[in-house]
């Protein structure tokens, strides 16, 4: 039986903007614990790495962190990957590498749990890449009656796709299962000041100039200060090196940070180096602080036909919002079928804001970020800051009433049903 331990009084996110209202934490060491923490809790919720700047892991009693659950299974003859639920991207990376697979794509950051960043359909870029979720090929949770309950693609792809991206609502994953592929080197070149009018002008040949790309700007004088452009080696289409220029861009010649004063070498190699893949997908590096520390964050997804329009939008609001801000960074997700992820049904710009700390004054930014954005019905990031109200939430998912039935199926009592859920549920 897992027992509940005191935590410290400031038990927080990753952020430190929201300190956790459990009051009881749950370290569970094998599926039977977390089965019996399950059973005796009237209201439990799962925590993983901690990255969330919202509520979305939070409860108003108890909190259970799987971090104890790492196996990692790798069963090369079915291409993919087993972990328990508190693995992180950065923990399973090497393992499968030395064994010469890998991942179809990564975050940001590798320090997320696999658990957690499918539960809020964390992405990363590329045309043709979908969110982390995309590449679940079964689960494995303890529902709220403390049963075992394994999901998979091939046995019922409807519900897969309705749990791959769970918001932490259908009870405790356990263990979940990757699809992986032969690994694969990347190469990474940084250039620098590409015009807003470069894209208006080639969207998808920009956006299509590697596996994963990424622009970032400070909304000033129309431009994107940084172009992150990652290649694949063994693409014939693609050569890993790239020219001095792109578009009217300039290559980088000293190694970036995204975020203007902050040390590069938190980043991950540039310069067009090849390495493997866990190594240049991510920006940053496992072993270092990622992005700035000191943050908030929210992000909006738009079907990529808005694209143009959509960053014209947001530039208006620039001399208000750039004194509050870190950096913004624009990438692209590839649409797909999972009910509650933000690319459902649409390929998609997801415009990403990385915030000073400044609480209330970020809130009203996001108010008029989401007034201006409501046109293209922007989704908003699930771990991230939003003030969309709940109603408006939950019409830009066509299926969330379905995903509503399988929640009170999973979870009839509404023990995994916090404060985020009661609220985009029935606010
Ligand atoms: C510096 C930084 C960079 C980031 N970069 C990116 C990025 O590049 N792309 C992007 O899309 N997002 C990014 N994010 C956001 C982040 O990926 C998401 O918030 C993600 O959900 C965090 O995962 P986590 O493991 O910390 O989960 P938590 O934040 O702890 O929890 C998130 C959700 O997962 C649920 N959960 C966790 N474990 C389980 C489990 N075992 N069973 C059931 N539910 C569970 C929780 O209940 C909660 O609902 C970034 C965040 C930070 C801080």
């Amino acid at each position: 039986m897992a027992n509940a331990q005191q935590p410290p009084p400031l038990r927080t996110n990753w952020a430190g903007n929201l300190s956790y209202s459990a009051p009881r934490l749950f370290e569970p060491r094998s599926v039977q614990e977390v089965q019996s923490a399950v059973r005796v809790c009237h209201h439990l919720h799962a925590l993983g790495s901690r990255h969330s700047f919202n509520a979305i892991a939070d409860d108003s009693e108890n909190q259970i962190s799987l971090s104890a659950l790492n196996s990692i299974d790798l069963d090369p003859s079915a291409s993919t990957v087993t972990v328990g639920a508190g693995v992180r991207y950065g923990d399973l990376a090497p393992v499968i590498e030395a064994r010469g697979f890998a991942l179809k794509n990564l975050a940001s950051l590798p320090h997320i749990s696999v658990a957690g960043a499918i539960a809020t359909a964390t992405h990363g870029s590329g045309l043709h890449n979908g969110n982390l979720a995309t590449a679940v090929s079964a689960v494995e949770f303890v529902d709220a009656d403390g049963r075992l309950v394994q999901l998979s693609r091939s046995q019922a792809p409807d519900q897969l796709a309705a749990a791959a991206v769970h918001l932490g609502a259908l009870g405790i994953l356990t263990r979940i299962s990757l699809e992986v592929q032969p690994t694969f080197q990347v190469a990474q070149t940084v250039y620098l000041d590409l015009p807003f009018a470069e894209l208006e002008d080639h969207l998808e040949e920009i956006f299509a100039s590697g596996y994963s790309v990424s622009l970032f700007t400070d909304w000033q004088n129309s431009r994107f200060t940084q172009v992150w452009i990652k290649r694949r080696t063994d693409c014939i289409d693609e050569p890993a090196t790239l020219g001095p220029e792109f578009f009217a861009a300039r290559r980088a010649t000293e190694k970036m940070h995204p975020i203007p004063g902050q040390s590069a070498e938190a980043c991950t190699d540039q310069f067009g180096i090849p390495g493997p893949w866990y190594d240049r997908l991510p920006h940053f590096r496992m072993k270092f602080i990622p992005s700035s520390g000191d943050e908030l964050q929210s992000e909006y997804f738009v079907p990529l036909e808005h694209a143009c329009p959509a960053i014209r939008v947001v530039e208006t609001l620039r001399d208000r919002i750039t004194p509050h801000l870190l950096v913004s960074e624009l990438r692209t997700v590839e649409a797909d079928n999972l009910w509650m992820s933000m690319a459902y049904q649409r390929r998609s710009l997801a415009i990403h804001f990385t915030w000073k700390p400044a609480g209330d004054a970020v809130l009203g930014f996001l108010l008029e970020i989401e007034a201006c954005l409501a046109p293209f019905h922007a989704r908003p990031h699930w771990g991230k800051i939003f003030t969309l109200p709940p109603a408006e939430l939950r019409a830009l998912y066509p299926r969330f009433t379905d995903f509503r039935s399988l929640v009170s199926r999973c979870d009839a009592s509404g023990k995994f049903c916090n404060q985020f859920l009661t609220a985009l549920c029935s606010g």
